[in-house]
């Protein structure tokens, strides 16, 4: 058919809208509207670009407009099945609060709270009193408090403790966090000066001393959490660094990154260091992420000595970095989980590092004989995943997945439809197979995953 022919039999929005699947559809009038008019607008468009042989009958419009519908009700962040093994996955929204904390954050979300309320007077309460001692209690620190999320917390930091002045920390730990956050260029807009010292590889505690002067305000540890340095390396252990600022009547800060309060080694990662373990070695004030390797909402979680604790509080700064109340009631009870020594059994984080390779194979085999069963063609294979969320980045972790070669479409093609459905699916490509890792997988989306995979596959 001819250009000027096809684009005269375009239907007409309102011819389009009278016929009964789209008039007797349980929708909106303005969502249907649009979508028919988006729909024709395409097929225009299709149709000029000379792509378009043949007008779609009616019915086959309907199906797709009634399709864009449901798409466009569909809530844009919404919740997805992780199957690339990354268990912190930035982009998917790091941890997965455990069901304690998600339904903690719940209820106060729909009832009023003591968010700042203190019920023992009946009067005005503090906002931190409710995470503040669980946080002294798990880490063993004098003082705490809460902000939006770790970069906010280093903010803070340096802008109440070392503006109009200098902090010394070693080149080898001037890192970029992703986003532009970058160690030398937040001191900047902190108002203080990075004082670089020592080399990419080695930093000793003599180039920390050689660099204080009247002008230093700090001293500065960062956790290199994204990437490692290998071979020939040398840096300050904790102890020594605290004990040179000390002498020199200078506060040590740390931004800790991922923050852990567990011992990782237990799972086989090791050189994670632990919250703990900071304020052990007498560190003044350190920060580190909700959302990380503990296992809760985003957050920026700032612990150490009292005094140093209370200036913080006190700067303007934090009104404008203030958590809100699901995030502290989320918090509150993921930080009970490591009070009552429940946390690996109930932080899915937690639970997903420590999953043994015997479970991770059952698990796998369990899902690969239900594909089976329905026809698909899947195995299970060993692999090995990452922990993500700029953690560990050295160390890959033991893990099998379901690994499906698709004969009637192409691997893109699955991992693409699996990605666009209602409960999207995302899973990796790995020598042109699709895979699912069971790691990060959990046996709740099981069901989810057999249905998509018949439908997609079938
Ligand atoms: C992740 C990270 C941050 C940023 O933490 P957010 O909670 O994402 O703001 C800061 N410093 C280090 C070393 C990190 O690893």
């Amino acid at each position: 058919m001819e250009i000027r022919e096809l684009l005269r039999g375009i239907p007409k929005v309102d011819e389009l809208l009278k016929l009964p699947a789209l008039e007797e559809a349980e929708l909106a009038a303005a969502t249907v509207r649009e979508a028919v008019r988006c729909e024709l607008e395409e097929l225009r468009a299709g149709i000029l670009r000379g792509a378009v042989a043949e007008l779609p009958g009616s019915e086959a419009l309907c199906g797709r407009i009634l399709e864009r519908c449901r798409r466009q009700q569909l809530p844009s962040l919404r919740g997805v099945i992780n199957g690339t093994g990354v268990i912190l996955h930035t982009n998917l929204g790091r941890a997965c609060l455990s069901q304690r904390a998600a339904e903690a954050a719940y209820d106060v979300a729909r009832s009023y709270s003591t968010l700042e309320y203190d019920l023992e007077r009946g009067g005005r309460g503090l906002r931190y009193t409710h995470v503040e001692s669980l946080l002294r209690k798990v880490t063993g620190a004098e003082a705490a408090m809460v902000v939006n999320n770790n970069a906010a917390a280093v903010l803070l930091i340096l802008s109440a403790m070392a503006s109009g002045g200098e902090v010394i920390t070693s080149r080898g730990e001037l890192v970029e966090i992703g986003g532009s956050f970058r160690v030398p260029e937040i001191m900047e807009q902190c108002g203080c000066r990075l004082k670089e010292v020592g080399t990419t590889n080695k930093t000793h505690l003599k180039d920390y001393a050689a660099a204080i002067d009247d002008s230093t305000r700090a001293l500065m540890k960062v956790h290199t959490s994204n990437f490692k340095i290998l071979g020939f390396t040398e840096s300050v252990a904790l102890e020594e660094l605290v004990a040179l600022g000390h002498e020199n009547g200078l506060p040590v800060i740390e931004d800790l990154g991922s923050g852990s309060l567990m011992d990782l080694e237990q799972f086989g990662i090791h050189g994670e260091p632990t919250v703990q373990n900071s304020v052990r070695a007498g560190v003044d004030v350190i920060s580190f992420s909700g959302d990380k390797l503990l296992g809760g909402p985003q957050a920026g979680i700032i612990i150490g000595r009292a005094g140093y604790i209370a200036k913080l509080a006190h700067h303007p700064l934090t009104r404008a970095m203030r958590v809100d109340k699901m995030t502290l009631a989320a918090l509150e009870a993921t930080l009970r989980s490591y009070a009552e020594e429940r946390a690996l059994e109930e932080i899915p984080t937690l639970a997903m590092l420590g999953a043994r390779e015997e479970e991770l194979r059952a698990k796998a085999q369990l899902l690969c004989d239900a594909l089976v069963k329905g026809g698909v063609e899947a195995q299970v294979v060993a692999e090995q995943c990452q922990v993500g969320g700029g953690s560990v980045p050295a160390q890959l972790l033991p893990t099998f997945a379901v690994a499906i070669a698709p004969a009637r479409c192409s691997v893109d093609e699955l991992e693409q439809a699996l990605r666009l459905r209602e409960r999207p699916i995302i899973g990796r490509i790995a020598h042109d197979r699709y895979l699912l890792d069971l790691r990060t997988l959990r046996e709740e989306d099981f069901p989810a995953v057999e249905t998509a995979l018949f439908e997609v596959l079938s």
